[in-house]
């Protein structure tokens, strides 16, 4: 029989486990923190659990640990790590460390299915969802690198479309954000979606975590061009969806956009933008487009880039130019691969 990974069960799914074997509930919390505090790699440093507990979950249960591939650093302090799983496939992670904070960049899919022009990963194509330990794992082996450093933030905006994994990403944050685990305010969690829309009102209703839109293109055929994921959630009802999301008092929706040369970096695209986001509270994110051979698209000069921003912020959009970091080590929005085994 092969063993299951305790990570990859929910909180719910570990109490209901515990209440099976007889095990009392305060052992939930215990669990918890030998796993995600205590970063363990086997139930035997589980010491305060007695021996014959240790052998009960060992025997259906095993701890996944990823296996590092490769490391690569930055010249502005980005580290990339090449983790290996279990079945062989490799996901990226990304340190971004910034004023004081280190914001940490996770996968949610092997591969992505949603086939973005301008993005690296999608044209790898897709393996399969990440369990929830999976996604935990990058966490976890992030955080024992940084220490004493710590991981302030926590943005899904690696490998994959994030709410095409809901289930295993709604068990995660409740991990990430319980006390007796890592303890992240939900706050510090961005969800970075292309736009699916009934998941994204989904995750709205269930969690209070932080939510970035990657709008990229004011009007359907401009990002049709580029994000196939429009025919089916066109423009209008993106728009609509979120202007109705139920957020938090003061939560506002990020909006990125990626400035393509020539494609949704005029003027006249930056007016569509100011109608279209009318009266919505929101940020606006500018990210210049890391250009790659196999994109065949170009950046903006800066010029361009600055004038758009202008407009915005003129217009009183708080708009925001994203520095493009850990270009040099192909770890900035977009440029990850990852590493597939094929079948
Ligand atoms: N699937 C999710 C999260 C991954 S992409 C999403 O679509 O939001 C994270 C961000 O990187 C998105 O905003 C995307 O628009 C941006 N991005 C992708 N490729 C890029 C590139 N080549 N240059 C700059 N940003 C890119």
């Amino acid at each position: 029989m092969t063993k299951k990974n305790i990570k990859d069960l929910s909180i719910s799914e570990l109490e209901s486990l515990m209440s099976e074997l007889g095990i009392p509930s305060y052992r939930v919390a215990q669990m918890l923190k030998w796993l995600y505090q205590g970063c363990v790699r086997s139930f035997d440093e589980m010491t305060n659990f007695k021996k014959e507990l240790r052998d009960t979950f060992r025997a259906g249960y095993c701890l996944s640990a990823p296996v590092l591939v490769a490391k690569e650093t930055s010249e502005d302090g980005c580290v990339k790590y090449l983790l290996k799983l279990s079945d062989g496939n490799c996901i990226e992670s990304v340190i971004i460390p910034d004023k004081g904070r280190n914001t940490l960049c996770v996968s949610s899919q092997v591969g992505c299915t949603m086939a973005c022009r301008f993005c690296l990963t999608a044209k790898q194509g897709f393996v399969r969802n990440l369990t929830v330990g999976e996604i935990l794992d990058q966490v976890i082996y992030t955080k024992e690198q940084l220490a004493p450093g710590r991981i302030t933030n926590i943005v899904f905006m690696g490998m994959g479309e994030p709410l095409l994994n809901l289930d295993n990403l709604l068990s995660a944050i409740k991990i990430l954000s319980a006390d007796d685990a890592f303890g992240f305010s939900v706050r510090r969690i961005t969800v970075s979606t292309c736009g699916i829309v009934p998941k994204l009102i989904e995750l709205c209703e269930k969690t209070d975590v932080a939510v970035a839109v990657s709008l990229n293109a004011a009007d359907d055929d401009t990002r049709r061009k580029i994000m196939p994921v429009n025919n089916k959630y066109p423009v209008a009802k993106l728009i609509e969806a979120c202007k109705r999301l139920p957020l938090k008092k003061r939560a506002r929706v990020t909006f990125e956009y990626v400035m393509i040369a020539g494609l949704n970096d005029s003027i006249s695209d930056a007016k569509k933008l100011t109608k279209l986001l009318a009266g919505m509270r929101c940020k606006i994110n500018l990210i210049p487009f890391n250009e790659h051979p196999d994109l065949g698209l170009k950046t903006p000069s800066n010029k361009v880039i600055r004038e758009f921003q202008q407009y915005l912020v003129d217009k009183n959009y708080t708009a925001i130019l994203r520095s493009s970091r850990g270009v040099d080590i192909s770890a900035a929005c977009g440029q990850l691969k990852g590493r597939i085994v094929k079948p």
